[in-house]
């Protein structure tokens, strides 16, 4: 039978809240502990409304997640009350498995019986909230059309946290981007776990790459061609095809630009990553969009260390950096994540290792983007103007390949309008252009 542990914070409300989860709790068989050591939930119920309050918490979660650990117990640590809401990030942080930020008995008891049944049964009622224009960058957008992730990569907690993915429907969508439109946005970044596996989990839905076509259509109806960009995150390697590519290429409203991240360029440690593709699919189907542009640009994510990587491994890494030659690279040590399949399995690595490894990497990447850039000097391209740059004088550009393009600031301009440019010079790794 599993017992729980409970510590609440603040007012009579959470006194009552909790109360009554103790009470339906017991009713469900659980049995109230005061051992936190041996508990195999650990619930705080937390005040936000003084600071000693929520230092207490901060301090509490710490100790139970360090105690957990070192008792090697599968303990759940499970946050309620306003600090689920105000202090969400902090929390996620450091190490708390849940989080409900809003009061739902029926849920926390179902996350306690079973995390799998949970997580399905919210998963099967996902309800995407509405999108709306940044607030400080009215400019921009962000809409998600997909929520988790079906993809098990060994290293990653996403589906873990999230569960399966859910696809929103595209007639939602649609209307999604003409809502935005009206409220002014003008670039548009559709967002999910594997934006290219959209739509697999409804029947009759359309792929990700009609998703595109659609939605460039329904811009050219409502605004006319090219006056909204669209652009999207993140692209799984295995669900990117021909298809795709020529969509990306030929849509007037479509960034000409992807984050592709291939993590390794280890075969051995793709398998084991669970990635589903290997080195040579992963070259080919760059050469899909290489073939429109040799200097199309290509954003990746690389881990390094995984799985005690040797060094002949790292170089296939480094030579497959060399080989694409990506313009911007997020690049990570391995480290584990608690939850994750390669955690479960005590996958091996080398703290030392990957941080030389790393530091090795951010250097000779550093190069080689400065090298990249510097063949743009010359080139025309379309910019969007997004910000005022730091030094006041410029304003702070993306192009429509997604490069930053400083343009000097002669006269005021809108957020979001669109121009041509010519990129005249690089100055501290950044191109600078003129509005032509
Ligand atoms: S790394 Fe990305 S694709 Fe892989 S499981 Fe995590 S979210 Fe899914």
């Amino acid at each position: 039978m599993k017992n729980f542990y409970l510590e609440n914070y603040g007012c009579q409300m959470n006194k009552a809240d909790s109360n009554s989860l103790i009470n339906s709790l017991m009713q469900e068989g659980f049995i109230q502990t005061e051992d936190y050591q041996n508990a195999d939930n650990i619930i705080i119920n937390t005040c936000s409304v003084r600071a000693h309050a929520e230092e207490r918490v901060f301090s509490k979660v710490k100790l139970f997640n360090a105690e957990r650990k070192k008792n090697k117990k599968n303990t759940k640590l499970i946050i309620m009350g306003c600090m689920a809401q105000t202090s969400k990030n902090i929390l996620e942080n450091l190490g708390v498995d849940k989080i409900f930020d809003v009061y739902n008995e029926t849920n926390i008891l179902d996350y306690m019986k079973d995390e799998e049944v949970f997580i399905k049964k919210f998963n099967d009622n996902y309800i995407f909230n509405k999108s709306y224009v940044d607030k400080d960058k009215p400019h921009k957008a962000f809409l998600p059309i997909s929520h988790g992730c079906n993809n098990w990569c060994s290293y990653c907690i996403v589906p873990h946290t999230r569960g399966k993915m859910v696809s929103r429907k595209s007639s939602e969508i649609i209307e999604e981007v003409k809502r935005l439109i009206e409220s002014g946005a003008k670039e548009i970044t559709l967002l999910g776990q594997n934006v290219n596996s959209y739509g697999l989990d409804i029947e009759n839905e359309i792929s990700f790459t009609d998703l595109l076509y659609l939605i460039d259509k329904t811009i050219d109806k409502t605004v006319g061609n090219n006056k909204i960009w669209i652009r999207f995150l993140t692209s799984h390697p295995k669900d990117f095809d021909k298809d795709l590519a020529d969509a990306i290429w030929n849509l007037r409203s479509v960034g000409k630009h992807i984050h592709l991240p291939f993590q390794s360029g280890s075969n051995r440690i793709l398998k084991l990553m669970n990635r589903k593709y290997d080195k040579e699919e992963y070259i080919k189907k760059i050469s899909y969009l290489r073939e429109y542009a040799d200097d199309f640009p290509i954003s990746t994510d690389i881990i390094v260390g995984y799985a005690d990587e040797t060094e002949e491994e790292y170089k296939e890494t480094l030579d497959l950096l060399k080989e694409i030659g990506f313009e911007d690279a997020y690049l990570y040590k391995y480290s584990e994540r608690e939850g994750s399949i390669a955690y479960k399995k005590k996958v091996k690595y080398d703290e030392k290792v990957g941080s030389e490894r790393l530091r090795e990497l951010v250097d000779f990447q550093r190069v080689l983007a400065q090298k990249l850039l510097n063949k743009q000097v010359g080139k025309r391209s379309e910019i969007m103007i997004d910000d005022t740059a730091k030094d006041n004088i410029h304003y702070q550009c993306r192009s429509k390949e997604n490069r930053l393009i400083l343009v000097k600031k002669e006269k005021e301009l809108n957020m979001g309008d669109i121009y041509d440019c010519e990129i005249t010079e690089i100055k501290n790794h950044t191109l600078i252009g003129e509005i032509i």
